[in-house]
């Protein structure tokens, strides 16, 4: 497998506490790979550890064979890993296409961001219809969107995903999940997901990653995990 991401024996900390404990994980190229776990495992730490991103972290992360470690979240945003965290990083006050201009605030190409919007406004036409409004003002599945939208603007090779469902509705959920497989399809690009609704997320998932208090303690190919009696009863719920 070519890794896009790479973690060795990556640990993070806030001040004293430490949250995760030499993890070990790859993301393939074209790849989605989940981190599954409990409330608390660790899951957004890792993220943040790869992002460089409010956490004091140890171990060695390589994006596209190079080191990032120790990078700061700009110089790695602007090597192409785009962040979307779990409160969606959105400027509620400003208007949506604002919002998704802003996103591109590091390319200078302009005929190209032009193509780009109009491609996450074919892929989100929600995000069309609602241009002019405030991010505040959108449903939570449209700020979801707009979150998305913004972190495929930047043109990414590895988009960090942090709970897309958080505080959504079945269906929307539903719709957001079919988006991104509409993303996985025709973007070049790679992801690490951290989703609570194992369900769906093992479904869309190539390979998953079982984080429980900062450690690793199961990795395999998704339909493995689905399988996987203990897994069905703890996260699938049957
Ligand atoms: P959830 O599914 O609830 O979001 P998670 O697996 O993403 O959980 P993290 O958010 O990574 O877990 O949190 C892991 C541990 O780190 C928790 O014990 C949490 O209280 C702690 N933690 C998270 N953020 C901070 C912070 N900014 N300062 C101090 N401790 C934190």
């Amino acid at each position: 497998m070519t890794a896009v991401l790479e973690a060795r024996g990556l640990s993070a900390a806030y001040g004293h506490l430490h949250v995760l404990h030499d993890i070990d994980l790859a993301v393939g190229d074209g790849k989605v790979v989940l981190l599954l776990g409990a409330n608390g495992a660790g899951k957004t730490t890792t993220l943040r550890a790869i992002s460089n991103l409010m956490v004091r972290t140890r171990g060695e992360v390589t994006f596209l064979g190079t080191s990032i470690q120790g990078k700061s979240t700009e110089s790695i945003a602007r090597m192409g890993i785009a962040h979307v965290p779990e409160d969606r990083g959105t400027f509620l006050h400003l208007t949506v296409k604002d919002n998704l201009d802003l996103a591109t605030y590091c390319r200078s190409n302009k005929s190209l961001i032009r193509a780009d919007i109009q491609r996450v406004y074919d892929l989100f036409p929600r995000l069309k219809e609602r241009e002019r409004q405030a991010a505040g003002t959108l449903s939570g599945g449209e700020q979801q969107m707009l979150a998305i939208a913004r972190g495929l603007l930047s043109k990414p090779k590895l988009l960090l995903l942090d709970e897309p469902s958080f505080g959504l509705a079945p269906l929307v959920v539903e719709e957001i999940f079919q988006i991104l497989s509409e993303v996985r399809a025709n973007e070049a690009v790679s992801i690490l997901l951290v989703e609570q609704n194992a369900k769906i997320a093992l479904r869309f998932s190539d390979y998953c990653y079982l984080l429980e208090t900062g450690r690793i303690v199961m990795e395999g190919p998704a339909s493995r995990f689905i399988n996987d009696d203990a897994i069905r009863r703890s996260y699938l719920g049957y």
